[in-house]
């Protein structure tokens, strides 16, 4: 059975990232990639340095070609079904089994690591969201970061659609900045719990508050495929460029990690120190499936870092044997 110093699960902005990292210090690097990085649906990214305005996917081959002259990284497509930690003596090297299924002959094969690096991401279920239509907007007419993507929409007609009053109070003075047409749209709740104050600031800023839930989402035109507009639930149109909304999110692979025995946080992403460890000894995490600065800097900060602390151990590990 093949044996790695680091098995990495998800090849995508934070896993590539560490593996040109593992590569570049001549570790045993394998990284099993299924293929659905959370960025797939938008044409462009932003405020990626080098890469602004670059697709995902333009990213993420540049990203491979790179990894290319490193013998010691491979990349394999594939979906990890299971990971288990053996800790008798015998394992002591490389302590993890990784199950792969491939999906290009159809069959499961199993590989040892020293170590191990979830860089799997989260699942952002735009399909449980229930508005019509939003999958196809998502990612580039309905967003979620102003900083990966307000730019464009600079003085655009901005719907703010959020179910909880935190994030509304929080990021409503935020999105001010890049429009100040903006209309707040306010499930019963949420619209119920808004102060006073707030309430007044927004009329003083002429911002439009809505109550109601969005439930539909239409085209500018049957030829013009951008937003035009957002049905209310009591059928209410409200002419839009963009929308901002926050997806309920959950970290992929939540079984596999948990059954490993890695704690989650409040959140339920999981739980990682400043050198991105896990409560697991020899589990490591990376990403957006432990953080909620979700950005491609961001993530590929954390891959570096990973990489290294991993490093540092199994170099000493050598040192000392
Ligand atoms: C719509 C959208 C647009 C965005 N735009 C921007 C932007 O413009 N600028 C910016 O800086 N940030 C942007 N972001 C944020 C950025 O894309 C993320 O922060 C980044 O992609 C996270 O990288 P990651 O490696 O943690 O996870 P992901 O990129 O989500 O990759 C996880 C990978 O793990 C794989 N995987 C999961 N489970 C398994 C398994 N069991 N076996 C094998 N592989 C597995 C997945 O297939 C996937 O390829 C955007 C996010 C979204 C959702």
């Amino acid at each position: 059975m093949s044996q790695y110093h680091v098995i990495v699960i998800g090849g995508s902005a934070s896993g590539l990232q560490a593996c040109l990292t593992f590569g570049r210090a001549y570790l045993n690097v394998l990284c099993i990639d299924s293929g659905y990085p959370c960025n797939r649906y938008a044409k462009e990214s932003h405020n990626f340095l080098t890469h602004d305005g670059s697709s995902p996917a333009q990213i993420i081959a540049k990203a491979k070609e790179q990894l290319q002259k490193y013998p010691t990284i491979k990349l394999m497509e594939g979906t990890v079904r299971n990971v288990c930690k053996d800790v008798s003596k015998e394992a002591v090297k490389h302590p993890f089994r990784v199950e792969v299924d491939s999906p290009k002959n159809g069959t499961s094969n199993s590989f040892m690591a020293s170590r191990v690096l979830f860089a799997s991401g989260l699942n952002d279920n735009v399909d449980k969201i229930p508005i019509e239509n939003i999958e196809k907007f998502w990612g580039n007419y309905v967003i979620h970061c102003p900083f990966c993507h307000g730019t464009e929409f600079r003085n655009g007609k901005t719907g703010i659609y959020y179910t909880n009053a935190l994030h509304l109070k929080f990021m409503l003075p935020t999105l001010h900045n890049w429009s100040q047409d903006i209309a707040v749209i306010c499930p019963d709740d949420v619209y119920g719990s808004l102060e006073a104050d707030f309430v007044s600031a927004m009329q003083q800023k002429s911002i439009s508050l809505h109550k109601g839930r969005v439930v539909k989402l239409e085209p500018r035109s049957s030829e013009d495929g951008r937003l035009g507009r957002a049905i209310l639930d009591d059928g209410t149109a409200i002419e839009l460029d963009v929308l901002y909304t926050i997806p309920p999110s959950t970290i992929n692979n939540k079984e596999i990690i948990t059954k490993l025995g890695v704690e989650l946080d409040e959140m339920g992403l999981i739980k990682v120190s400043p050198q991105q460890k896990t409560n697991v000894e020899g589990v490591f995490a990376i990403g957006d499936n432990t953080t909620r600065m979700r950005a491609l800097a961001f993530v590929v900060g954390q891959g570096m870092l990973a990489a290294s602390s991993i490093c540092h151990e199994i170099l000493h590990e050598r040192w000392n044997a």
